[in-house]
Parts: C-alpha cells; structure tokens; sequence
C-alpha cells in the first residue's frame, strides 16, 4: 500500500554472499551451478512486476527440480534464505537487515501500521525457490502482514497483492471510512477505487484490503482515538466541533492511512458533530 524504492542490489552478488560459507563443497559447487537460473529468474521477475504480470511466472514454480521433489535443488535454494540469509550470523544476514532497514519510518508497507521486523516473499519461496533470495521479491513487512499472505501465489493478475518496489496507489485518496454509531460505535473501513483505475488494479487493491486484514487492524485502533478526540471536544460549540474536524481531515490532504480515513469520515458526518462527540467511547 505504501511504496519502497527498489533496493539497488545485484542478484549475483547477494546469491554469492549468502553462498559463500556453505558446507560441505558438493553442496556449494551445485548452489554456484545454480546462479545463471537464479540470476535469469529474477531477470524475469523484474520484468514482470513491472508491469504487474507476477502471474505470468507459473512457469517457474518448483523450479528447477519439479512439484514432488522435498529434497535437491529446491531445498537448496530455498535454505539459501532461511539459513544464509535470514538466520543470525550467517554470510547474507547483513543483506536482510539492510532489507529491513529500508521500511519506511520502520513500518510495514503492506499495512503502514505495524513494525516491519520480517521479510516476506512477494512470490512465496516454496513455490518458487529460484527467487528465494531475490532482492525484488523480499519486502519488509510486520509479522501479522507476512504471515496473512502465507504461501499463496497469484494465479491471475487480479490475485496479486501490491508490490510496495513496483506499485504506488497514493496519488488518490482510496480508503474510506463508514461510521457506525451506538450501540456499537466506531468505524468501518474499506476500499473506494479512484474512478481512474483499471478493473485489474480495482481487484487487487480489494485483494491486498482483504488479504492483510486492515479493516479489522484499522477498525482496532478507533476506539482509542475517538475517547481522546470526545474528551477533547466536550463543551466545545457546534461551529468550533464542525471547524476543527474540517480542518483535521484536511491536513491529512490524500492520505491513506487509518487516521485520514477516519478524520474525512467524522468530518463529513452530521451526526457525529452535532452530538456523536458527546457519546461517551469505551476506549
Ligand atoms: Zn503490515
């Protein structure tokens, strides 16, 4: 949801680095065998995510040894990350902590909430052990976002979630807000497609909501906000209520985070800000 610049790493060398301290030999010289698919799998992936085709590469799935192989060169590759890369103190951690660096203000882009702590495969590296070290394919991400988008892998273009290196949905304002009033008061979020996406885009914005759970994550955080906010308006005049919430769903201009969804949706309703302020919230 929230864009990353693509990390500037060659895939040869981050495939080389991980490899390096690897034992036994036998094992080593059939991982550097392996460098030329790796290298043109992620040439491949490249090409696709940039033009949002990640589903186009089912040709690559359980490559290079085939779907029933638990063993060989899938295990290998996949180890490359688990235990060259991810694992502390081996030849590629540092390449994964500069990964995890590159979170924006420490945050995962997939929710723009959580702390981003873990790296998760665009394209799962079971399904695809090629890309298992990619760089393009590892995004930073909180644990709650890695673990939603498990292992699945998009079989149309509509099932790709967004990839924060090669799609940026903030020129327009997306998500939205409904309010709901007592009993049950807090907020709704959902999608609301710009007029000037494509279906396809539409889709996957849907897909990337729904699969990462953020209605539920952001729908959590209301609570909280809103017993602050009520106490902080109690007493204050109608005009003074309607002005400061104008002017805080302003300042948030096209943002799409939680807070902006909700400040434009309390902003807009009469209810709230003739006497919703008034209701006490469990916070
Ligand atoms: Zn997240």
């Amino acid at each position: 949801m929230w864009p990353l610049p693509r990390p500037d790493l060659d895939v040869r060398d981050v495939y080389s680095t991980c490899i390096s301290n690897t034992r036994p030999t036998k094992v080593k010289a059939r991982l550097e065998q392996l460098e030329d698919a790796v290298a043109d799998a992620a040439d491949e992936y490249e090409t696709a995510a940039t033009t949002a085709s990640l589903h186009t590469l089912s040709h690559l799935r359980d490559q290079p040894d085939g779907a029933d192989t638990a063993k060989g060169d899938n295990k290998k590759l996949t180890g490359c990350y688990t235990s060259r890369m991810a694992r502390k103190g081996s030849a590629g951690r540092e390449i994964y902590d500069q990964l995890l660096k590159r979170a924006h203000r420490g945050l995962c882009p997939l929710c723009g909430h959580g702390f981003a702590d873990t790296i998760d495969h665009q394209l799962p590296k079971v399904a695809y052990p090629l890309l298992a070290v990619t760089p393009a394919n590892l995004v930073p991400a909180c644990l709650p976002c890695n673990k939603a988008r498990g292992e699945a892998a998009p079989a149309t273009a509509e099932e790709q979630t967004l990839h924060p290196y090669f799609d940026d949905v903030t020129d327009h304002v997306w998500l939205a807000a409904r309010l709901t009033t007592p009993p049950e008061p807090g907020a709704v979020f959902f999608v609301s497609p710009h007029p000037d996406w494509s279906a396809t885009l539409t889709a996957r914005v849907q897909r990337h909501f729904t699969t990462c759970n953020l209605a539920r994550l952001y729908a959590a955080q209301v609570g909280t906000e809103l017993a602050a906010l009520n106490d902080y308006l109690r007493g204050k005049p109608y005009r003074a209520v309607l002005d400061e919430m104008q002017h805080r769903a302003a300042s948030y201009g096209t943002r799409n985070s939680w807070q902006a969804a909700l400040y434009r949706a309390l902003a807009a309703s009469p209810w709230y800000i003739t006497s919703g302020y008034l209701d006490e919230w469990d916070d």
